[in-house]
């Protein structure tokens, strides 16, 4: 079986713009291509997860989306980073949704399709609803960064947040997550 690593997008990966939808806005975090690539050497399959409920809004398409989502996947390929899958979840929150985060829907689909022990796996993600998908599927550790919204979570949620692990970054999740394994 493998084990993956389930990242949110926005936050967490690259700067939060609300509502970002054009790839020129696109901003890696520093570091995470490295962090990512460690992670992907030690065998960990890496899966990006995103609520994107502009698009249920009508703010910006699926298009938009898929597009900002091939600009990060470049950007990050220089690195030698590979995305397994990515998984949309386009409804606005008062819709009705599948995989819509805190749902754990798109994990269990991504165990059925890539052979996933999720009890070997991590969520990382800068919002307690990421915290939450991972704890619904049953990841070893959901682990929240302080980049994006994290720190609003981490003052604003502090008993779900005090169920996580909580570092400063990607590049810490990634140092977390190596020393765990
Ligand atoms: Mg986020």
């Amino acid at each position: 079986m493998n084990r993956a690593i389930f990242l949110d997008r926005d936050g967490t990966l690259i700067v939060e713009k609300n509502y970002l939808h054009r790839p020129e806005d696109v901003e890696i975090f520093p570091g995470a291509g490295v962090a990512l690539k460690r992670l992907a050497d030690t065998g960990f399959k890496l899966i990006m997860v995103t609520n994107q409920s502009g698009i249920g809004r009508g703010f910006y398409t699926l298009a938009d989306a898929e597009r900002v989502n091939e600009q990060v996947c470049a950007e990050l390929a220089r690195a030698g980073v590979h995305f397994e899958k990515i998984y949309i979840a386009p409804e606005a929150p008062d819709q009705p949704s599948r995989g819509r985060k805190p749902s754990p829907q798109f994990l269990f689909d991504a165990r059925d399709e890539f052979d996933l022990n999720l009890a070997e796996s991590y969520m990382v993600g800068d919002k307690v609803i990421d915290l939450e998908c991972g704890w619904n599927a049953g990841v070893k550790k959901s682990i929240l960064v302080r980049t994006g919204y994290g720190e609003k979570a981490e003052l604003e949620s502090p008993g779900p947040v005090s169920l996580a692990v909580v570092v400063a970054d990607l590049r810490g999740a990634a140092e977390w997550i190596l020393a765990a394994a």
